[in-house]
């Protein structure tokens, strides 16, 4: 209804400066002989033609002479008695002069006395097409609704039919639910309807169907029915045909897009959790180890850092592997050699983590493979039985940095075995900044 008012914009610009671009393009293809109000639609109409068609008829029935001189007024077919009812004069007989008598003898009383308020204007003034509805005279957008949804919408009879399927009356229950084009849509995109009384209005049926369908249903509701908005506002303004086709691809590869754009950042948030360092719970210490190795000198120097659920740093070791030719193998040394350090500290829960993916998932797994490293595993898995507890877990690069930094140092300053005396400043740094990081993305989730 709104969008017709605003048709009805242009049939009243057309109407109201006949010598406007538009209005001389139109009427010379298809009103030459006539005027805009009395035009055919014609058989090849344009879609501006045609829709300009739908609104003149509402348009129509707020337009009114302005009497001038009264050269272009037919009195009798055009509209120009001012006042809300029918502007035309209703009554048969012509006469030749007009006087007070004769308007009397012709019209009724109150037509009679509506030709009277006519303000007269000079002879040479033009008679001008005005909109009654607005005292300005100018047709708004705004004034026509106001007319077509008070008690006017009633004695104008206005049907206004659904741009899309072109059956239903087009309002909110038709373009929510009942309009042909939606429900094609909605079969289309598999939406499904959950079967409710015939008795229930269509709101209560949408907000049944919306609120049953899954994640991605939703999307496609709410995309299909504020894509169709905007294809209709396209269809109404700039002449676009409505293809079902297109508009199905559009939707789907919406939701795509949105899906996507929602995975990337809940994959971005989850790994950004997962990056940092976080403390075990109370009573169990977690122990990061790493390694490093240089096939130059063949030597690989392994780590483990033993800290609390505060993130203090209760013990530390590196351990001196000669002769290594494999750098998969030293991390599964380092993990075998972090187990014996818990054994020695006498730990009893652990979390054991480390940035080797492949070791983190054989020690899980506990079965006889083909993995060069089996011997290993499987030292490991008999080091476990000392322990009330051991969990074993894959972190991240960024996350087993302490013990990363803690292998260099000990290659740095050749220092192996129990470091008594504490650990380094580099190291402490670093615990330092896990604990920090982990305080700080606890309070943002918040
Ligand atoms: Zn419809």
């Amino acid at each position: 209804m709104r969008y017709l008012s605003m048709r009805g914009n242009e049939v009243w610009r057309i109407s109201s400066q006949p010598n406007c671009f538009s209005a001389r393009v139109l009427k010379a293809r298809y009103y030459i002989f006539t005027d805009i109000l009395s035009a055919k639609v014609g058989s090849y109409p344009s879609f501006t033609w045609r829709s300009i068609c739908s609104a003149r008829e509402l348009i129509a029935d707020g337009l009114l002479w302005r009497v001038g001189n009264g050269a272009s007024i037919n009195i009798w077919d055009d509209p120009w008695l001012p006042g809300r009812g029918n502007s035309r004069v209703l009554a048969q007989k012509i006469m030749p002069n007009w006087t007070t008598e004769l308007v009397h003898t012709i019209v009724d009383e109150a037509t009679a006395t509506r030709i009277f308020s006519i303000p007269l204007a000079g002879c040479n003034s033009e008679d001008l097409l005005v909109w009654k509805f607005e005292g300005s005279g100018e047709y708004t957008v705004k004034s026509k609704y106001r007319v077509l949804t008070t008690e006017n919408l009633q004695t104008l009879r206005i049907e206004v039919t659904c741009p899309l399927c072109k059956v239903g009356s087009e309002d909110s229950d038709h373009l929510m639910w009942s309009c042909g084009i939606l429900q094609y849509v909605w079969a289309a995109l598999k939406i499904t309807i959950p079967l409710v009384g015939n008795l229930s209005c269509c709101k209560d049926r949408f907000v049944k169907t919306f609120s049953a369908a899954e994640e991605q249903q939703k999307h496609f509701i709410v995309i299909s029915i504020w894509s169709l908005w905007y294809r209709i506002n396209k269809m109404i303004h700039k002449g676009v045909k409505l293809s079902l086709q297109e508009l199905l691809g559009f939707i789907k590869g919406y939701e795509h897009e949105l899906r996507f754009i929602q995975e990337t950042n809940n994959l971005s948030s989850r790994s950004m959790a997962k990056e940092i360092w976080r403390p075990p719970k109370t009573g169990v210490i977690k122990i990061n180890f790493d390694a490093t190795f240089k096939s130059s000198d063949k030597c690989a120097i392994t780590a483990a850092l033993a800290r609390n659920s505060s993130g203090d740093i209760i013990g530390a070791e590196t351990y001196l592997f000669e002769d290594v030719v494999d750098a998969f193998m030293v991390e599964a040394r380092a993990c075998e050699r972090a187990l014996i350090f818990a054994g020695m500290m006498g730990l009893r829960h652990l979390i054991m983590e480390g940035n080797s993916l492949t070791v983190i998932k054989s020690v899980k797994k506990q079965e006889n493979d083909k993995l060069i490293v089996r011997p290993i595993i499987n030292h490991i898995t008999l080091l476990e039985t000392q322990f009330d507890n051991v969990t074993y877990r894959f972190a991240p690069r960024l996350a087993n940095e302490a013990a990363h930094i803690l292998a260099i140092e000990g290659r740095r300053f050749q220092r192996f075995g129990f470091w008594v005396e504490g650990v380094t400043d580099a190291v402490k740094e670093k615990a330092m900044n896990d604990r920090l990081d982990w305080f700080q993305s606890s309070y943002s989730t918040f």
